[in-house]
């Protein structure tokens, strides 16, 4: 059994907008009561709460007067909330996430319906279907994409820039079958090449002429943006576009890494990554070691930006998508890999000239630098498997 998600564009009537932007407050201030509980709790004694102790406060809370608004909202819906701010600990505690902050109106607001077996969907045009929401009613969406399988969740999410969206989670049966090369591939997250695959793969790159044009144009509104009166209706029109061109830039570069990590998951049968930890790549964003000086392209300071975001996603995504295609995903050191010579071994800081070129100080070999760490990354997945490499011989010095 496999849970996908998918997202479809809702509809929700006016009245049921309100009545959701009004119940995604209330899981917003349960989150947040739960968030202050969890604080007070964390810094004055060691003892930890549960997501078990706030649940069951929540129906206390529910019987005070003042919060009597609270008993309107589906509340499995509250109890989701209270679930998110646990995983926000969760992974925060792992390791993998920061101190959970408290929500704020209008920031990626959101309620989630988790009584699967009664969110009912039904066909009401060509396009247009509806699903049948707890205390809500039927609530129409844009069915632009089938799904096959048991529906477990619905979250209803609301922001100026993407509009109303509901994403599905669904149980979907059978692994789609693999039909893909059994090579083994590496691949390195670039500078120059946004996803360097070893030997003779296409690289996949990133639209980074795209969102240069769009970056160019919130640049401009910008600075249209503050010639006028703060919070006037111009100001505010302003900042609307600005939220919209946002979320377009990170729709494309999630779009991005759908592709690419589906692109790899179905086609090859191994996909060795270099193990990065989401705190190493944050050092080294801000730091100085890997950062060559001011003469990096503009190009590759871009694809950098974007991926020092999306790398961890990207790591989820590659690490799901390899289960549902029958792949498999081996994760090596990232030590090395890009000053090693991928033809001889020799390993030196000089073998990398610039940023995207590396030429080896003792065969010569010229490559491109994401390039050949992708063919090292390769040699190391398959090392770790025990397989004899092919073609890179062992360390010469
Ligand atoms: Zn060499």
């Amino acid at each position: 059994m496999l849970l996908r998600g998918y997202k479809y564009r809702l509809r929700p009537s006016k009245k049921q907008k309100k009545i959701l932007l009004r119940w995604m407050g209330a899981c917003r201030f349960v989150y947040n009561c739960g968030l202050a509980h969890r604080s007070i709790n964390y810094q004055q004694w060691p003892k930890s709460v549960s997501y078990f102790d706030q649940q069951n406060a929540l129906p206390e809370a529910k019987s005070d007067p003042e919060l009597s608004w609270l008993k309107e909202v589906p509340s499995q819906s509250l109890q989701m909330a209270l679930r998110h701010l646990d995983t926000a600990f969760k992974n925060f505690f792992r390791g993998t996430g920061k101190y959970p902050q408290p929500k704020k109106k209008g920031m990626h607001d959101s309620i989630s319906f988790p009584q699967g077996n009664i969110l009912k969907i039904q066909k009401k045009a060509r396009k247009t279907r509806s699903i049948l929401l707890p205390k809500l009613g039927e609530v129409e969406f844009i069915h632009h994409r089938n799904f096959t399988g048991k529906v477990k969740s619905a979250t209803v999410s609301h922001s100026h820039g993407n509009g109303w969206q509901m994403s599905i989670l669904v149980e979907e049966a059978d692994i789609i079958p693999p039909n893909k090369s059994e090579e083994t591939v590496g691949i390195d997250l670039g500078v120059a090449r946004t996803i360097a695959v070893s030997g003779a793969h296409p690289d996949q790159n990133l639209p980074v002429e795209q969102i240069k044009r769009i970056e160019k144009r919130i640049a401009v509104i910008q600075r249209k943006q503050a010639k006028v009166t703060r919070f006037s209706d111009r100001w505010k029109h302003f900042r609307r576009v600005v939220a919209k061109l946002h979320s377009r830039v990170s729709r494309i570069r999630k779009d991005f890494l759908h592709q690419a990590s589906s692109n790899l998951s179905k086609n090859h049968g191994v996909i060795v990554m270099e193990d990065l930890k989401v705190k190493n790549m944050s050092k080294s964003a801000s730091g100085t070691k890997e950062e060559p000086g001011q003469k990096v392209a503009q190009k590759s300071g871009l694809n950098r930006a974007i991926l020092r975001q999306g790398w961890g996603s990207f790591r989820t995504m590659m690490e799901y998508k390899t289960t549902w295609y029958g792949s498999r995903l081996i994760l090596v050191s990232p030590k090395n890999t890009s000053r090693r010579c991928c033809q001889c071994g020799y390993t030196h800081e000089g073998n990398r000239q610039t940023q995207a070129e590396f030429l080896c100080l003792q065969c010569g070999h010229n490559e491109n630098a994401d390039k050949n760490a992708a063919n090292n990354i390769r040699r190391l997945g398959l090392e770790s498997l025990g397989c004899e490499p092919l073609e890179a011989p062992a360390i010469a010095c």
